[in-house]
């Protein structure tokens, strides 16, 4: 059985390290904030090459403060992609702000940045771009087309840990962006967590108000906030981890190579990469009409698969008072049907992932057997 991913065997490998920085933060009693979150958001910071993190308790959360900090609200709109996780559009709604969608690249399932600029109203705050499955959309031209208009840039990065776009980091090219440490993204707490970074000044320190009640000392509540604080134990295991993430993101992009060279002539399509970016495979999809039939094939031979994303934001039902229908997003709609992510992790061996490659090829020439 090879799985999708295999949060276990990374525990393993980590045991000692991991079960002494939970000792250590129970020892201490200091369990929400505090010394060991601290300390990871200096590293986390200086990772992304910003000059803050803010830890907070999940992306959704991140994403939600930033929006606050960019000064969204009621009323306003922020362009961004369908074909992403939900959160991306949830928090938006949050804010009381209208989430306005724009197609994929089908090359890159990145925001189409040509298609930016025609979005663009006078109620327009903010583009928020995905870094999808770990490669960064085309940030200077994004940058660019709010340049221009006056807009605010805040990335969502929930994917992209560690990938870079023309040497920098995921992260560093927006006024702000968010991080998830949701269990299986490339750097995955122990529970629900995530960061925002930025190097503005006045957005770190509203997040960090923001994320406490409000709070700028201790009872002294400025302004309506949230309970958003990132518990100890994840900033603990989230430090101890962070270390390894560069090892692992390469492994990653062997596995990447691997699939792609074992895949060359098979017949599905892959994903390119924007031009200049240096993905950090999150999520390695294949595209193909037949993607039911091919995730049972795989699903026979003991592989396991995904689907990210099956159904776009535009087109879930809790979204439908936007008033987009099907046909809206072409790319969009089509990426979400033919899509199947294989197994991706740093713990996969050479040998599992051409494994897996075979068992694609396979499902394709027994299908062109039955319909030629
Ligand atoms: C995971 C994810 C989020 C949300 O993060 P949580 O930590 O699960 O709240 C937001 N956006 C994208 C693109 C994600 O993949």
């Amino acid at each position: 059985m090879i799985p999708l991913v295999d949060l276990k065997s990374q525990y393993a490998s980590l045991k000692g390290e991991i079960d002494g920085a939970i000792a250590d933060v129970v020892q201490s009693c200091h369990f929400i904030l505090g010394p060991q979150v601290e300390a990871f958001e200096a590293e986390f910071a200086d990772y992304c090459q910003t000059r803050f993190a803010c830890a907070v308790n999940s992306g959704t959360s991140a994403l939600h403060l930033a929006l606050l900090a960019a000064g969204v609200g009621p009323g306003d709109e922020v362009i961004t992609v369908s074909y992403t996780f939900v959160a991306t559009a949830a928090a938006i709604r949050y804010t009381g702000a209208q989430p306005v969608f724009v197609d994929i690249d089908p090359r890159t399932c990145n925001i189409d940045p040509s298609q930016i600029e025609s979005a663009i109203t006078s109620r327009t705050k903010v583009i928020m771009p995905v870094h999808l499955h770990g490669s960064c959309a085309d940030m200077d031209r994004i940058m660019e087309v709010a340049r221009r208009h006056n807009l605010i840039v805040i990335e969502d990065a929930a994917q992209a840990h560690g990938a870079k776009y023309r040497g920098r980091r995921a992260g560093s090219m927006g006024h702000l962006a968010c991080f998830s440490f949701y269990p299986g993204k490339n750097l995955g707490a122990y529970g629900e967590a995530g960061a925002v970074v930025t190097s503005d000044e006045r957005h770190a320190t509203l997040i960090r108000q923001l994320r406490d009640h409000g709070q700028n000392e201790k009872y002294h509540h400025e302004r309506l906030g949230y309970n958003y604080r990132m518990e100890a134990i994840q900033g603990a295991v989230l430090k101890v981890k962070l270390k390894y993430l560069d090892d692992w993101n390469d492994a990653r992009r062997r596995h990447a190579e691997t699939y792609r060279h074992e895949l060359r002539n098979a017949d599905v399509r892959l994903l390119e990469e924007t031009e200049g970016s240096n993905s950090v495979h999150h999520i390695f999809p294949v595209f193909t009409q037949e993607r039911d039939d091919l995730q049972r094939h795989l699903q026979a031979a003991g592989i396991g698969t995904g689907i990210h994303y099956p159904i776009p934001v535009h087109l879930q039902s809790g979204y439908r008072e936007l008033g987009y229908s099907a046909g809206d997003f072409p790319h969009t709609e089509r990426a979400a049907d033919e899509t199947l992510s294989l197994p991706m992790y740093p713990e996969l061996t050479p040998g599992a992932v051409v494994q897996v490659a075979d068992s694609v090829r396979q499902f394709r020439r027994k299908s062109v057997a039955v319909h030629p």
